[in-house]
């Protein structure tokens, strides 16, 4: 039938069913009933007789049929086109909000609708852009949290997962400077910084703020401060355009657990946290901190299992590891690598005579004098017993020969205190480098710098032996006066 293919023909954006429909039936309806009590009053009060004929019936309904139709087309162009309008925008933001589920750019098509009335229909598209707003907030959290998870769950090294926290809290609050602490212990340390000068200097200058941290970390909740107002105009960042004092200082805090693992401290130009960023922000703490907490105990257990309990410098399994990665290197840059086995002279006796406490405390001294007189990038490790092992990246048989040389003259020359008593060590070193020794592996260098012991202690000890690759060798004597070779 004509009228229902009509009435179902595909209008979109008119509405096929419901109120429009009933509306054109309403005034057709009307129409009718117009155009059928018109000869009746028309015969009531003007007393026309031609009024109740078939001809004035048929002019009548038919003029209110024209009435009902040209009041609904009237209806149609005025509110229709604009609800019309309407909707076409609604079906554009859906769309784009439907792709940005998989593509967050698309968030940055989206165009509001124009609010251009305060009727229903205005008051719809209002609501309509409000909604909008809203669920591209959550797309936007969910999106960069989603990114943010990636990258975390790719790592559970400290160093990255610092610095991927920190990336992501600056650049939702689009901070210029920032620095992110941890609790890797009894106090907050610096894990990354960006942005600032002297970053290192940052724990002690970070003491005068360190009321507002703790306030930021006690709460558990963001903190948004204006550093003039809380007398910290002091704080100054650089950047390659010149210093310049933030506005505004976001601290966010990091919890798992409900106890605090960190705090990132960003330095921001606007001065109020927009509502997205706020949500960003929580979104960011609340997923990251797990992930800052877990990297900080990794690095934790990772330090415990490579360091020696009693000196607490590498232990022998991590220090044969190092080597083994410096010997690698070495061979794939065809530069040196030398070790230096030292070991303490006559250490049971000094056990036998001042107690098992005393030789722990000169095992600990010997240690540390070793750890604080090698080059950086030099590796220290206890080997077992009374015995150490120094590993030297780039540094020939000469040199290592020489460095082992200082080393025994600080030791001979540092006594250790033990009580009121001075107790006086000395060691025995041997020294072998590759490619001098035609090792395979780093193993093969500890093997010929034992050797190179050995000979030491055979010598007499306090002395220093080296591996020439065909023969093992005193060192030749240094004279008195020499400048000791600069490690
Ligand atoms: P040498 O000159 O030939 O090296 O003589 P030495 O007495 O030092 O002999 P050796 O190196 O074999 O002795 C190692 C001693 O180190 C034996 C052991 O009692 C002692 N020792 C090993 N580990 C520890 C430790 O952790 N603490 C203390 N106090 N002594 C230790
Ligand atoms: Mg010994």
């Amino acid at each position: 039938m004509f009228w229902k293919r009509w009435a179902s023909r595909d209008r979109a954006p008119r509405l096929r069913r419901g109120s429009f429909r009933d509306l054109l039936l309403s005034m057709l309806t009307f129409g009718t009933v117009v155009g059928v009590a018109t000869p009746l009053v028309a015969k009531q009060l003007l007393h026309m007789e031609q009024a109740l004929t078939i001809r004035f019936g048929v002019i009548s309904v038919s003029m209110g049929l024209l009435l009902g139709c040209v009041n609904f087309k009237l209806f149609e162009a005025l509110v229709l086109g604009r609800i019309a309008k309407v909707v076409r925008g609604m079906r554009a933001i859906s769309r784009s909000v439907a792709g940005a589920a998989d593509d967050p750019e698309e968030l940055s098509k989206i165009r509001k609708l124009d609010v251009t009335s305060d009727d229903p229909i205005g008051q719809a598209a209002a609501v309509f852009n409000d909604m909008a707003d809203s669920i591209s907030r959550r797309i936007a959290v969910e999106s960069r949290t989603r990114k943010l998870l990636a990258e975390l769950s790719a790592n559970v090294e400290l160093e990255p997962v610092s610095r991927q926290i920190l990336e992501a809290v600056a650049s939702v609050c689009g901070a210029k400077a920032g620095v992110l602490y941890g609790d890797t212990g009894q106090r907050l340390d610096l894990l990354a910084s960006f942005g600032i000068d002297r970053a290192k200097d940052l724990p002690g200058r970070i003491d005068a703020t360190q009321g507002l941290a703790e306030r930021a970390l006690m709460t558990g909740g963001l903190l948004f401060v204006c550093p003039e107002r809380e007398g910290l105009e002091w704080i100054q960042l650089s950047t390659p355009l010149g210093g310049f004092h933030p506005t505004s200082l976001a601290l966010v805090p990091l919890m798992a657990e409900q106890r605090p693992v960190g705090l990132a401290a960003v330095a921001c130009v606007e001065d109020e946290l927009s509502e997205r960023q706020r949500l960003l922000l929580d979104a960011i703490r609340m997923q990251a901190a797990p992930y800052l907490h877990t990297a900080i105990l990794h690095k934790k257990l990772r330090e415990l299992a490579a360091v020696d309990e009693l000196t607490r410098i590498l232990n022998r399994r991590f220090g044969v590891r190092r080597l083994d990665e410096e010997f690698s290197r070495s061979v794939r840059h065809g530069v040196p690598v030398s070790v230096i086995m030292m070991d303490i002279d006559r250490f049971k006796a000094l056990n036998d005579t001042f107690g098992h406490d005393a030789g722990d405390v000169v095992l600990t001294a010997v240690a540390s004098s070793l750890e604080s007189n090698v080059r950086s990038g030099d590796v220290v490790c206890r080997y077992g017993g009374d015995e150490f092992m120094i590993v030297a990246p780039g540094m020939g048989v000469n040199d290592a020969a020489a460095a082992a040389e200082r080393f025994r003259r600080i030791i001979e020359t540092s006594p250790v205190r033990w009580g009121d008593q001075s107790l006086h060590v000395t060691v025995s070193c041997g020294a072998a480098s590759w490619p001098v020794v035609r090792a395979s592996s780093g193993e093969e260098i500890v093997t010929a710098a034992d050797e190179a012991l050995y000979h030491a202690k055979e010598s007499g000890r306090n002395c220093v032996s080296v591996h020439q690759g065909d023969k093992v060798t005193p060192l030749p004597p240094i004279a008195e006066n020499a400048e000791p070779v600069s490690l």
